[in-house]
């Protein structure tokens, strides 16, 4: 269950995304926020690069491991505005985050970007819960999903 004084770091989720797609990355934007309520870390998609596995969620996951200790990692929550992928859901399992909550869920994404023709990703669109089935997962949320459909309908029909 999201309660309503979560939807600012979804929010922030959605900026976040919004500014790698206007850096010309792929429009994903991820915060972890402590047990107490403090935002901790932030991040973006920066697969521009060419390092197609860096992805907000992995890097809040290793920025947790390095700064948190055991139990503020469990007593974290990571927003993001899309769902976890595979490796990063994986990530988060293996350093022992918290909750994870969500804009737009994996399968949400996979639906909109086959209708704008995109090619299948070569990992497997799958639900945090068939990879991490012992983290919290909340989503989607109907009120920011059509931002964030809208993020990818640019990112994917920009010339
Ligand atoms: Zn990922």
């Amino acid at each position: 269950m999201i309660e309503p004084s979560e939807l600012p770091y979804l929010r922030r989720c959605v900026e976040l995304a919004t500014r790698a797609l206007e850096v010309g990355d792929e429009p994903f934007g991820s915060v972890l926020v402590s047990g107490d309520g403090a935002v901790l870390a932030e991040d973006h998609n920066r697969v521009a690069s060419g390092d197609r596995t860096r992805h907000p969620e992995f890097a809040l996951a290793r920025w947790s491991a390095e700064h948190l200790t055991p139990a503020e990692r469990a007593a974290a929550t990571v927003y993001t505005s899309g769902e976890h992928c595979p490796m990063c859901a994986a990530a988060h399992a293996w350093v022992g985050l918290g909750r994870i909550v969500y804009v737009a869920s994996s399968a949400q994404l996979a639906g909109w970007l086959a209708e704008l023709g995109v090619p299948a990703p070569p990992v497997r669109t799958l639900p945090v819960g068939e990879i991490a089935p012992g983290v919290i997962v909340d989503g989607p949320v109907p009120e920011l999903a059509g931002e964030v459909r809208e993020l990818h309908r640019r990112f994917y029909t920009a010339v």
